[in-house]
């Protein structure tokens, strides 16, 4: 156990934030300098519970007290290698995960709970800086050749189990860069890309193939990855975005809002982006749908690009702002108030819009919308929304950017021409990770539907599992999940 005390002596406490109107004129991240001593007071609250809930909250199952004590004896080696046996990327998730573990945390009952997702970032950190995030081939090669398709979190942490393994891994690519979202829809204040190229450059010294422009089903046949292949793993995403089909959605200034955060990301990177629609945000009135992350990283590139106003708008009632009695250790559905919102952002909940008003170019000149009421129905306990007569109003808008989540994967091109089974809401169906499909495996969003960072590494760590089983016989060399540490070489 880290300190027995360490609770009742120490509060929870994070790094400051950089001031807001110092933030807001670049994309570099948000935190300032956290000394190491105090990171390790922060692993010293950690109770060493009997029961860890908090290994439960991380879908990864992350040995949480064991890297927090080996953090407080100051054994940063050991907490990387310990925190790097359940999670390939404790840089990417440190960064940006919403943190479950900390909702499930025993501490949080009746105190603020450990500071895990800090922890394990500062953990990274160290690692990085003392040269303990080493490539690692694999001792020997299975001779075995495996097609990950699509480099986001999911495909990266596949990528890198089965090279663990001894197979030999390429990653295809459809963008110009590796990286999934965590390259093109995160922004860089939340992630800045040196971290993923970081961690690309050990991987690819570890012997993992990266392939760019490959959009397989367009410039990459899927009948030469099914013949070249001895498996593939497909990790392409849940990229169809919820639409919104009223009145005006084809006003000029309407747009997805991963177009906009995919286009920014891509001028910060220094990319050209002379040849698109530019899509910026100064000196207009924003107005985002959609209340979520993607819908907060809308807010906060808004801000950066100067615009004159940012709204948010979401159709669902306003969250509690405390968690419900009762509700831990699981994930309370509470008011989340993200960095950025705290640059600047006017947040509407339980707004409907109804129609987008247009000028006579064609261009969006305001949103009008409806308050609603959401109304329980006794008998199925759902809810029904009820819009509230006499209620509508016009908002001024020049950008409106829709952030209402993601529907499923695209079935166009490489899943329609594999014929992959899909389920109910059209994401890829994959029993185990298995597709209807022999020897095609499935893993992230693309499969459990759009989720979060921790989820698609989780995904693509167990699917690796599964493709390693597939190949080698029944029997895979990479651990599972909750079976503590890994792996071959590690
Ligand atoms: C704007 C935004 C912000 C988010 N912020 C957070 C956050 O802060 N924290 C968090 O935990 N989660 C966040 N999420 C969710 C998280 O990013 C996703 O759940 C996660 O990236 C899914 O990983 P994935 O590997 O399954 O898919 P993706 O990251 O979507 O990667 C799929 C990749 O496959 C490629 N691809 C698709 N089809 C093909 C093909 N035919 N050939 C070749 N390549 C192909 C795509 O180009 C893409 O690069 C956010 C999502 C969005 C949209
Ligand atoms: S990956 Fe996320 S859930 Fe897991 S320990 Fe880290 S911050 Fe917590």
């Amino acid at each position: 156990m880290a300190d027995p005390k360490g609770f009742l002596t120490h509060d929870r406490s994070l790094p400051e934030l950089r001031p807001v109107q110092e933030r807001k004129k670049d994309y570099k991240e948000l935190y300032q300098e956290f000394p190491p001593e105090k990171t390790i007071a922060q692993a010293s609250r950690c109770m060493d519970c009997g029961v860890p809930f908090c290994h439960n909250g991380c879908p990864l199952g992350n040995i949480i007290p064991e890297f927090n004590d080996a953090v407080y004896e100051e054994d940063w080696r050991t907490a990387y290698d310990i925190l790097s046996s359940t999670n390939n990327f404790p840089e990417f998730t440190g960064r940006i995960c919403p943190a479950p573990c900390e909702s499930a945390c025993v501490l949080g009952i009746n105190q603020p709970p450990v500071a895990i997702e800090h922890i394990e970032k500062s953990i990274a950190e160290v690692a990085y800086e003392r040269g303990y995030v080493r490539p690692n081939p694999p001792t020997s090669r299975t001779g075995k050749q495996v097609a990950v398709v699509g480099s986001g979190p999911a495909g990266l942490a596949a990528a890198d189990q089965l090279n663990r393994a001894g197979h030999t891994v390429t990653v295809f690519e459809r963008d110009d860069a590796i990286g999934g979202l965590l390259r093109y829809g995160i922004p860089d204040f939340k992630l800045e890309k040196s971290v993923i190229d970081r961690r690309l450059a050990v991987m690819e010294a570890a012997g993992v193939r990266f392939q760019t422009n490959a959009n397989v089903g367009e410039n990459i046949p899927v009948g030469r990855l099914l013949a070249d292949y001895a498996a593939v793993v497909l990790c392409g995403g849940s990229t169809i975005p919820r639409d919104l089909p009223i009145p005006g959605r084809d006003s000029k200034g309407v747009h997805f809002a991963m177009e906009f955060l995919k286009q920014n990301n891509k001028r910060v990177a220094g990319k050209d982006v002379s040849s698109e629609l530019p899509l910026l945000a100064t000196g207009k009135n924003v107005i985002v749908i959609g209340g979520g992350d993607t819908g907060a990283d809308c807010v906060g590139t808004s801000n950066r690009q100067g615009a004159a106003s940012v709204t948010q708008i979401e159709i669902m009632s306003k969250p509690p702002t405390e968690r419900a009695e009762n509700n831990w250790p699981n994930w309370p559905m509470i008011l989340r108030t993200s960095t950025s919102h705290e640059e600047g952002c006017e947040r509407e909940w339980a707004l409907m819009t109804k129609e987008i008003i247009k000028d006579e170019h064609g261009a969006i000149k305001a949103i009008r919308t409806v308050r609603v009421l959401w109304d329980k129905d006794p008998e199925t306990g759902r809810f029904n929304m009820v819009p509230q007569e006499g209620t509508e109003k016009d908002w001024p808008c020049e950008l409106l950017l829709l952030a209402a989540g993601f529907l499923h994967p695209q079935k166009q091109g490489l899943l329609e021409q594999l014929g992959i089974g899909l389920d109910g809401r059209g994401n890829v169906l994959a029993n185990n990770y298995q597709t209807t499909v022999p020897k095609i495996f499935a893993a992230g969003d693309m499969r459990r539907g759009q989720s979060l960072v921790v989820w698609a590494i989780s995904e693509g760590r167990e699917a690796a599992k599964s493709v390693d089983a597939f190949l080698e016989e029944g029997e895979s060399v990479l651990e599972a999940r909750d079976q503590g540490k890994l792996v071959v070489n590690a």
